[in-house]
């Protein structure tokens, strides 16, 4: 079978390899049908991923259908089309044993620390496993991954109904988080420095939108929360993003980091402990794929829409350019495997 290696930061080649097989009673064969390329696919390409190791097949937005199964396998049987779970963690350390895998202290992510979806074919445990909706194309379908990111930002914020939510950034995962943030019945306000995305938020439900570039961002908040928002999610993720949401962020609030950002953030003890913040990192996803699946197939979200190009697997180095050469044309890229 073809797989797409990185050999190392910018080295990317198609090489042909073995095919891999059922080994345990519980493995699954997939066909991969679909790919997406995803923001840290490009970091990892570009070499500026924080975690990565190399050579790596790059890939954790993977669609497909089972091939094969083992013996012992229950939850899904050949031609079944399938989301794989990009998790792999060791079910034995402190965050494993308390129901966290997706922080596990071993913790392996396929396309990042083990080998992912730019491949035709993948082995993974049966748990790994995840039934696509009806109808959901395998290229739409990868989008499901993103979401369940967003599902998780969410769930780490612990968002209620009377809750004021404050997204900073309203690109691709701003606008995945807005679409699971809605489901709680918060209010929403989104901040972004471009005017075409914060229609896009306004259009998605959001209450108050600003454009923190041209409007007084602190002073709106005031005039629009008075103490501030009760959440505050940073989907932006800069070094002056953390500090500027602990001085946002209303007394007892929560703020959420999702950035990998080694540069540090100049944050005053004084805010968290004064205002009692807390500031919760949130990472991948804890078993929030069947909540996405669930809620899209009760039509609570959308998934579709979101990719703006599709290109062959077999042209896969060729997408990987087309993002380096600036194309403004290019949104989010799925490979197709047909
Ligand atoms: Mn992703």
């Amino acid at each position: 079978m073809k797989q797409l290696l990185t050999e190392k930061p910018k080295v990317l080649r198609m090489v042909d390899v073995d095919q891999p097989k059922i080994e345990g009673p519980k493995d699954v064969l997939v066909k991969i049908k679909a790919a997406g390329i995803c923001g840290s696919d490009v970091h990892i390409y570009h070499g500026t991923s924080p975690v990565a190791t190399y050579p790596r097949v790059m890939g954790h937005e993977i669609t497909g259908v089972v091939a094969e199964i083992g013996k012992a396998v229950t939850r899904v049987k050949p031609g079944d089309p399938v989301i794989v779970d990009q998790i792999v963690a060791c079910g034995e350390c402190y965050p494993c044993k308390i129901g966290r895998p997706n922080i596990c202290c071993a913790l392996k992510v396929r396309g990042v620390h083990i080998d992912g979806g730019y491949r035709e074919y993948l082995c993974a445990g049966e748990n790994a496993m995840h039934l696509l909706p009806e109808g959901l194309p395998f290229t739409e379908a990868v989008m499901i991954e993103p979401m369940s990111i967003a599902f998780q930002a969410c769930s780490r914020a612990e968002i209620t109904a009377g809750d004021t939510v404050f997204i900073l950034g309203a690109g691709a995962l701003g606008k995945s988080i807005i679409k699971a943030a809605l489901l709680t019945g918060a209010t929403l306000i989104a901040a972004d420095v471009a005017d075409r995305r914060l229609e896009e938020a306004k259009a998605l439900g959001v209450n108050l939108v600003i454009n923190s570039q041209k409007e007084d961002l602190p002073a709106k908040l005031k005039e629009y929360t008075t103490w501030g928002p009760t959440v505050s999610i940073d989907a932006a993720g800069f070094p002056a993003s953390l500090p500027l949401l602990t001085d946002l962020t209303c007394n007892a609030g929560r703020i959420i980091t999702m950035a990998f950002l080694e540069e540090p953030s100049p944050v005053q003890q004084f805010k968290i402990t004064a205002k009692e913040l807390d500031i919760r990192g949130s990472r991948l996803q804890n078993n929030r794929f069947e909540e996405v699946i669930a809620a899209y197939r009760a039509g609570k979200i959308t998934i579709e829409g979101q990719v703006s190009h599709v290109f062959p697997f077999s042209k896969a180095i060729e997408a990987f350019e087309r993002i380096d050469s600036g194309d403004p044309s290019i949104g989010k890229i799925a490979l197709s495997y047909e």
